[in-house]
């Protein structure tokens, strides 16, 4: 298990091992940054109260073999706005 930190820095830039939180269809899920900087949503994934994502998650860029057990430090999912 890994600890990912929040980044405020916009949407796309690609800070690695950093979440940002991101509406999807008005669904809420995270951007996730892997170790190498590739960010990528993860909407197929479940997101506890704690930010502890399940299942693991993988790196979906190609040659990218970066594979862990993640939690999004600070995830406060009440604190997203719910209009989007
Ligand atoms: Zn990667």
């Amino acid at each position: 298990m890994i600890e990912l930190a929040e980044t405020t820095s916009p949407m796309f830039a690609q800070e690695p091992l950093t979440w940002a939180a991101f509406k999807l269809d008005g669904v809420l899920t995270a951007r996730v940054s892997c170790f190498r900087g590739h960010s990528g949503l993860i909407p197929d994934h479940d997101i506890a109260a704690d930010g502890t994502v399940s299942p693991s998650l993988a790196c979906t860029w190609k040659g990218c073999h970066w594979h862990e057990f993640i939690r999004l430090t600070d995830w406060k999912p009440e604190e997203v706005e719910t209009d989007g």
